[in-house]
């Protein structure tokens, strides 16, 4: 190397001091050697790449001491041709850095010219590292964000600013039941239940850079609209509000178990309240059951049948025209492990639209409608067999007497007087023999409807046989009220009692027996008071008689 070339380089330099920014502050690594490959200068990327703090550092070195063997020999011979043939080269090399680690740098070689002459060569190298890290990571997050995009459950739309659909997931297909090319370029107006869709209003927060939720119906290729529930994210592209992202989530699903499970649990207390409810007739309590049925399933009316054909036991809201047809909800009742019958709820027109859940209610409202019908029959029959007249529903003759006893025992505690009446229908053969025994069942009820509106509570009436009746009369003070009830009783000849198509009037008889003055027990009194009635009948009928007879 000649000094001449030497004072080439720095004439290069220089001219080099003229443009002190673009070498300072150039993000590669800019070193200047000679002819000989010594460096005459280098940057501060340069002192950096090699691990070099001092500014003085790099100078006077051979610009192979800095790169791996294997590089140096190649950069040699890359030198030597930018040199001879003065073109600049470009290759891939590799430095070792302070802490002896490889870094991979793109290195170009340009001959530096003073007036035309190569005098030396500018070294420019970029750091690979950095640029492939940069890469790699933008690589990674684009992929990310794409399988994240693609793969994301809820469906994930990107929009202008006008709405349109940029970019669809394939969740957002799947909702909407559009493909990608059926979304981009329209608008969400395409899947609005009422084809409207107002982006002036939705633009507004999204350019202020909010996030906004939202719950809406949607409406799918297929026609079927879905509850969706969602947010719109503004999208920001260098540092401006470009678009927005649409995050939908279907939860129609989700709302409809939510809101049946309320409503279950609503119906379920519905049906504690009425099957727990002792002492209400099991006919109220079938018919409660009943109109909770109609209220919860949406029917026009209920009603339960007692064979496959016709007999309707019990009927809420509208009378039916015909048995259960296909689109009624009914389930079979079974009363003590026997089928019963069915319990139906019907619309007139449209067939009932019933989910699993109303089909387990109905069978829920079947079990119970059984259990109390079940309880209404054995009611019933204990009432029947024990102590109740089928016929008028009064206390039978089992039931008199005990009540008889009753009365007398805590008459007798409490110092107290009572009556008993016997009071029987005068001629009541002929009247069987007139209109019939089905109009004479009829009389007897009416007769013991009308006796027990001028009986007062605390007095008991039974029916002991066919036209006799016993009224037990409790705490009198005297014979004399005895005898104003029997007067009364006696007053049923100012009736007329329509039975079927007639007019029937009634006298009868009274025979009273009063505690302690005619007899002392049950027995007795019975006796006492049948005594008076025979006498009254015996006068003529039509009155009473109260005590024993002389
Ligand atoms: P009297 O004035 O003497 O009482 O004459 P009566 O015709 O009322 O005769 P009595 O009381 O001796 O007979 C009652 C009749 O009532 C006898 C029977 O034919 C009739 N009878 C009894 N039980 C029933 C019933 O459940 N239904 C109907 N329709 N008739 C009955
Ligand atoms: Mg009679």
């Amino acid at each position: 190397m000649t000094d001449d070339a030497h004072a080439d380089i720095h004439d290069y330099l220089r001219l080099l001091e003229r443009v002190p920014e673009t070498f300072r502050r150039s993000w590669d690594a800019i070193a200047i050697y000679d002819l000989e490959g010594r460096v005459m200068l280098g940057n501060a990327v340069a002192r950096t790449l090699v691990g070099s703090d001092r500014a003085a550092g790099l100078q006077g070195q051979h610009f192979t001491a800095h790169l791996t063997l294997e590089a140096a020999t190649k950069a040699a011979r890359d030198f030597a041709h930018c040199v001879t043939l003065g073109q600049a080269i470009e290759s891939t090399s590799v430095f070792v850095d302070g802490n002896g680690q490889p870094v991979p740098v793109r290195m170009r070689l340009v001959p530096a010219r003073v007036r035309g002459r190569v005098v030396g060569v500018v070294g420019f190298a970029r750091d690979l590292r950095r640029r492939l890290d940069v890469e790699e990571q933008f690589m990674r997050a684009e992929q990310q964000f794409r399988s994240l995009f693609e793969n994301h459950p809820d469906a994930l739309a990107l929009h202008d600013l006008q709405g349109r659909f940029v970019r669809v997931n394939a969740a957002c297909e799947r909702l909407t039941g559009y493909s990608v090319e059926e979304l981009v370029g329209q608008t969400p107006a395409l899947l609005a239940p009422t084809g409207k869709y107002d982006i002036r209003a939705i633009r507004v927060p999204i350019e202020r850079g909010e996030t906004v939720e939202f719950d809406l119906p949607i409406r799918t290729k297929s026609g079927s609209v879905r509850e969706v529930e969602g947010r719109r994210v503004p999208l920001h592209v260098d540092g401006k509000v470009r678009g927005f992202c649409g995050m939908l989530r279907d939860v129609t699903e989700e709302r409809r178990l939510a809101r049946n499970s309320a409503r279950q649990a609503t119906r379920i207390a519905e049906l504690y309240r009425i099957a727990a409810s002792a002492g209400v007739p099991a006919e109220e309590r079938v018919a409660t059951a009943l109109e909770a049925g109609m209220f919860e399933l949406g029917a026009e009316w209920a009603y339960v049948t007692r064979t496959a054909d016709a007999m309707i036991a019990y009927t809420a809201g509208k009378k039916p025209a015909q048995l259960p047809h296909d689109g009624s909800l009914h389930e079979s009742i079974s009363v003590e492990g026997e089928h019963y019958g069915t319990v139906a709820f019907v619309n007139g027109t449209a067939p009932l639209n019933a989910s699993a859940t109303d089909r387990d209610y109905v069978r829920a409202l079947a079990v119970l409608i059984g259990s109390a019908i079940q309880q209404g029959e054995r009611e019933r029959r204990l009432d029947t067999l024990a102590f109740g007249d089928a016929l008028t529903g009064l206390p039978n003759r089992a039931l008199l007497q005990d009540r008889l006893e009753q009365t007398l025992l805590t008459a007798r505690r409490h110092r107290r007087s009572f009556a008993a009446h016997y009071v029987d229908i005068d001629h009541f053969k002929a009247i069987n023999d007139t209109y019939g025994h089905h109009i004479g069942d009829g009389v007897l009820v009416a007769v013991s409807a009308w006796l027990r509106t001028v009986l007062r509570d605390s007095d008991t009436i039974g029916r002991i046989g066919g036209d006799e009746f016993v009224v037990l009369q409790p705490e009198i003070d005297s014979q004399r009220q005895a005898e104003e009830l029997a007067a009364k009783l006696c007053s049923i000849r100012d009736n007329a009692f329509r039975v079927g198509e007639h007019d029937i009037a009634v006298t009868v008889s009274v025979g009273c027996a009063v505690f302690p003055v005619d007899a002392e027990n049950p027995v007795d009194m019975l006796k006492v008071a049948d005594a008076a009635l025979y006498d009254v009948k015996h006068r003529g009928r039509d009155g009473y008689s109260v005590g024993v007879v002389s």
